[in-house]
């Protein structure tokens, strides 16, 4: 499930094939309160930043085996790698040096020996821009009101559920569309600011149904909510449609009208496919869609499920 905001604490990777600079670098940056590793040469780095990226690099350039120039070319020429700042950190003190480190695209060139507070503070600066570039990464997958996913990061994992679906050949995709239900009138008599604590407790509501970390709810647009359950057969799709619609009803949120309904309520369409090459995910969107909309048409506050398979239709 997606998490929200998360602030983590900033990750150093030192490459030096000198023990002596390693420790000397290990404790110059102990009261920084980053998590710092090393490795002594550039086989060891590319390895431990496939295993576990850092958020920056602080790369030596004479090493044996190879040197610190190879190390960021390859780095930089790996898609899961590129973005990773490196700053070099060497004893070759001259320009033409420093000119292909920063070609090759390192944020900065210090050279040894070196000033402690330069370093430290070098460190900070660029570590405050990977910072703020997760945070803009994250905000941008968000919506700003019930700060679940929005419909960008939906889209991403929708394609990526989906492909991951057709490549198994046998794990079942479960898609709904919740929306709530009367909510022009609800908003008209309360006003827009109830409106939205209300749509705020809904996705809070699916959020804390929600238990797989593969299940997604989203939103979707105004009042429309989209729940993805990966891996998930109609029974159990349909089970937790229903968990999250009872649960909206138990918050109670007190109608305006009594003469319409007493109690806010959502109406959720859904549906099952076994993903094949033949269609693609719209048609599942389409699916949930025709089935909120009979939701809506049979009474409203209800669930309405189909499966979908390839070629079928119902
Ligand atoms: P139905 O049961 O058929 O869904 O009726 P409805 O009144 O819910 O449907 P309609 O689509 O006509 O109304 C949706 C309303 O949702 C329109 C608008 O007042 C409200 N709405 C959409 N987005 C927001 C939002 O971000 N905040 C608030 N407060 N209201 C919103
Ligand atoms: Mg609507
Ligand atoms: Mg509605």
């Amino acid at each position: 499930m997606f998490s929200g905001i998360q602030d983590t604490s900033s990750s150093v990777l030192i490459v030096d094939d000198a023990p002596d600079n390693l420790d000397l670098l290990q404790r110059l940056l102990a009261d920084e309160a980053y998590e710092i590793r090393v490795a002594p040469n550039g086989e060891f780095a590319l390895r431990a930043v496939e295993a576990n990226p850092p958020d920056l690099i602080l790369l030596d350039i004479h090493m044996p085996g190879l040197d610190g120039f190879e190390v960021c070319k390859l780095l930089k020429s790996n898609d899961r790698t590129r973005d990773i700042p490196i700053i070099f950190l060497t004893a070759l003190n001259n320009p033409e040096d420093e000119g292909r480190g920063l070609t090759l695209g390192a944020v900065d060139y210090i050279t040894k020996p070196f000033q402690a507070e330069i370093i430290k503070a070098r460190l900070r600066t660029h570590l405050k821009y990977v910072h703020q570039r997760n945070l803009l990464e994250q905000l941008a997958k968000l919506d700003p009101l019930t700060e679940i996913p929005n419909r960008r990061f939906l889209d991403e994992q929708l394609e990526n559920e989906w492909s991951r679906s057709l490549r198994s050949g046998s794990r079942p995709l479960s898609v709904a569309i919740l929306d709530v239900d009367f909510f022009k009138k609800y908003n008209d008599s309360m006003g827009h600011l109830m409106g939205d604590k209300a749509l705020i407790a809904i996705a809070r509501t699916m959020t804390q149904i929600l238990s797989r970390p593969a299940d997604l709810a989203a939103r979707f647009g105004g009042e429309e909510f989209f729940i993805l359950l990966p891996d998930t057969d109609q029974a159990g799709a349909e089970m937790i449609a229903e968990h999250i619609r009872k649960e909206v009803g138990a918050l109670a949120i007190a109608y305006p009208d009594a003469s319409v309904t007493h109690h806010l309520s959502v109406s959720i369409g859904g549906t099952t496919a076994l993903p094949s090459p033949g269609i693609g995910y719209n048609e599942l969107i389409e699916r949930a869609d025709a089935n909120l909309y009979k939701a809506k048409n049979s009474g409203r506050n209800r669930v309405i499920w189909s499966s979908f398979l390839a070629g079928e239709d119902e």
